[in-house]
């Protein structure tokens, strides 16, 4: 199996240089529901252009439509999706497990890859995809080669990873930095790269280390090609729908050359990618395990690249680039009284053409296959390079040379339009599933703890369900024998079924078909954002809507998906989560049992900062949402559930936050126990771009 090259288009200037450059195939978006909506992006019409261009040269097309749906726009969906199959993308990139939904119904055909904002990391995630009919799987990117490596072998579906270009921080997908700062969220394409700012890392309140500490370099895998092809990958990344068509070319230029090759690459060339773009250097990343400080870019979040493209570059990366060929065979016959016939082939298709004069006796000079040759040689204009002619022509006769040169130019158009023409493909009729629901305005108060502190506090009120982790589960048991005790799972699916265990809270896909026997109440990180997606996990107790919705938003699912929502109505949410522990990148060290770390930005805002087993860290938000004051808002919104998510609370800050939401759920005028500054509403008021 071929590996192959996968680059970004964020133009069409850009396409063409990746496709002359030797990409084997290119992803770009739309106009509409693209995670860059900072490129330049295609219109249905130029992305059918854009389509017809790359199957010329045999070039694959992926269109990107990969942000996470709103429910209001769920209609403009459905007709995007039926633009969108007629004009012979080769498979679509996504997230949203609505759109999912909606393309399985209306363009069943249609090959679907999941998104690496799906943030799968196990072969049970890719698994899971598979089932629901995944030709592909983006790996998140915090794998390493032996992990990429057990999941190639595990797993049936095309495995495509990243092999060049920026990194995130927090894993895509499950980052809420610049969505809770600015209201530009990631899982829109709107990302305003927080992440690249400076930071200054406090160790119990102290500054202990400044810089750009959530930075990362830019990854370059060029020399792992052989292991990466070793190992079953399917498909090679390149990263960049915002970089420019030099950079394109530069990069597509040099994996092609190597990926053909397999030589051990060319001091120059390394020189030539650090050119073309670097912030401090490049990494191998997760990849080869070079984490750390290796990977970050602390100093400056910026390319320092001098971007001196050579001339071969910058001929590939012109808008009227030719330099790609495709090398075809063709045939010329002439018998007496017939007219010339050309048959054209590039291995896979054949065309046959013919002229409209018939041949005549040769007065002076007859036609030879030499003067033949020459003129079906000259394919200018065309991606086709003759590299093989056969010739045929009877004695005595000829045809005049323009005529021959016609019947080569109908050859050529035909062949072009032969390797435009794919298979139609289905396109099915949506209906809505329209539901009758009646709404239990009894709210349900739900909590997570993180602590045995929290518990105790916990303890003296009535909660509905309790979400813990597994630290504290049996403990929690004990101590609360009436009540729903949910075992909050790992935030990334690791792989373990825990045994013995009724109830669990699952954050991916993978979790909750790992535990379908069970009682599965779906978190936060399953990114639900409409009905659709909402109704995909109807067998779950409960799902936690995405916390990027504001109220209006989420009364427009809760009416359209007959589910028991559950939002998160008090708490820090995680903002980012890392396998780069931020902490260990920055002071070299760790030390999350003794130390109270958070990260304070350029305005003074203090965030928490969390590390967890094996040095997954989360970072909190600086403040805790709070809408006990709120509590008609919520209903209105037609919510089930509520959660109160305790982080870093002790005892008595949870005791009280606890006593205020039960008042309130008694029907209690509550004060705001908060600062003006010191609590948020999310974006209950608000909502993301
Ligand atoms: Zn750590």
């Amino acid at each position: 199996m071929k590996t192959e090259l996968l680059a970004p288009a964020g133009s069409f200037h850009a396409l063409t240089a990746a496709v002359q450059s030797g990409a084997d195939a290119v992803y770009l978006g739309g106009d509409l529901f693209s995670a860059r909506q900072g490129a330049a992006n295609f219109t249905i019409e130029e992305m059918k252009r854009a389509v017809d261009y790359c199957h010329m040269y045999g070039v694959k097309v992926y269109a990107a439509v990969n942000t996470l749906i709103k429910e209001k726009e769920l209609e403009q969906l459905v007709s995007y999706i039926e633009e969108i199959t007629k004009i012979d993308v080769d498979a679509v990139i996504v997230q949203d497990m609505g759109a999912v939904q909606l393309f399985r119904q209306i363009s069943p055909d249609m090959p679907l890859h999941a998104s690496t904002q799906m943030t799968v990391t196990t072969a049970d995630g890719v698994r899971a995809l598979e089932k629901l009919g995944f030709e592909r799987v983006v790996l998140a990117r915090e794998l390493s080669e032996r992990a990429v490596a057990q999941i190639c072998r595990e797993t049936k579906a095309e495995i495509e990873v990243f092999c060049h270009g920026a990194l995130c921080m927090c894993y895509s997908g499950q980052c809420l930095m610049s969505s809770i700062i600015g209201g530009r969220s990631g899982n829109r394409g709107r990302c305003a790269q927080p992440c690249r700012l400076p930071y200054t890392l406090l160790e119990n309140g102290e500054p202990v280390a400044n810089g750009h500490l959530l930075s990362t370099k830019d990854l370059s895998l060029i020399n792992k090609l052989d292991s990466l092809k070793n190992i079953g990958v399917s498909s090679l990344k390149i990263e960049g729908r915002l970089k420019k068509p030099e950079y394109v070319a530069a990069v597509v230029g040099i994996y092609r050359k190597y990926l053909d090759s397999g030589e051990n690459v060319r001091e120059a060339d390394k020189q030539e990618l650090l050119s073309a773009f670097n912030r401090s250097g490049l990494t191998e990343g997760y990849f080869s395990s070079q984490t750390g400080k290796m990977m970050m870019s602390l100093k400056t979040p910026s390319n320092v690249a001098d971007e001196l493209f050579s001339a071969d570059v910058q001929r590939r990366a012109r808008e009227d680039a030719d330099v790609r060929k495709i090398n075809i065979s063709v045939s010329f016959t002439l018998h007496s009284d017939d007219v010339c016939r050309v048959t054209a082939s590039d291995g896979v298709h054949t065309v046959c053409t013919h002229g409209t004069q018939k041949s005549e006796s040769a007065i002076n000079r007859p036609l030879d296959a030499e003067r033949v040759r020459t003129q079906l040689l000259k394919t200018g204009g065309t991606p086709f390079t003759v590299c093989d002619t056969s010739i045929i022509i009877d004695d005595g006769i000829t045809v005049p040379v323009s005529e021959i040169n016609s019947v080569r130019r109908a050859a050529a158009d035909a062949l072009i339009t032969a390797r435009q023409t794919m298979p139609e493909r289905r396109i099915c009729d949506y209906s809505k599933q329209l539901i009758h629901k009646t709404y239990d305005e009894d709210i349900a108060l739900t909590v997570q703890a993180e602590t045995a502190e929290q518990l105790r506090a916990i303890s003296k009120f009535s909660v509905d369900t309790l979400y813990v982790p597994a630290s504290l589960y049996s403990e929690t048991l004990q101590m609360f024998p009436d009540t729903n005790v949910v075992l909050r799972l790992s935030e990334l699916d690791d792989g373990n079924i825990i045994s013995g265990v009724p109830a669990v809270m699952a954050q991916c896909l993978s979790q909750t078909r790992s535990y379908a026997d069970r009682r599965v109440y779906g978190g936060f990180r399953l990114n639900i954002y409409n009905s659709e997606a909402a109704r995909f996990y109807e067998n779950l107790v409960s799902v936690t809507l995405s916390p990027e919705l504001n109220l209006r938003e989420i009364q427009e699912l809760t009416e359209n998906a007959d589910i028991t929502a559950e939002t998160i109505v008090y708490g820090r949410l995680p903002l980012m989560m890392m396998k780069n522990c931020p902490i260990k990148a920055s002071c070299g060290k760790c030390q999350k049992k003794t130390q109270k770390y958070s990260l304070r930005d350029r305005r003074g805002e203090i965030f928490p900062l969390i590390c967890g087993d094996e040095c997954i860290s989360i970072l909190l938000n600086s403040k805790p949402i709070f809408m006990a004051d709120k509590v008609e808002d919520l209903r209105r919104a037609k919510i089930n559930r509520i959660r109160l998510v305790f982080t870093v609370e002790n005892f008595s800050e949870c005791g009280k936050i606890m006593n205020v939401y039960e008042r309130a759920f008694s029907g209690e005028a509550v004060q705001n126990p908060f600062s003006e500054s010191g609590f948020t509403r999310g974006h209950y008021y608000r909502g993301v771009l």
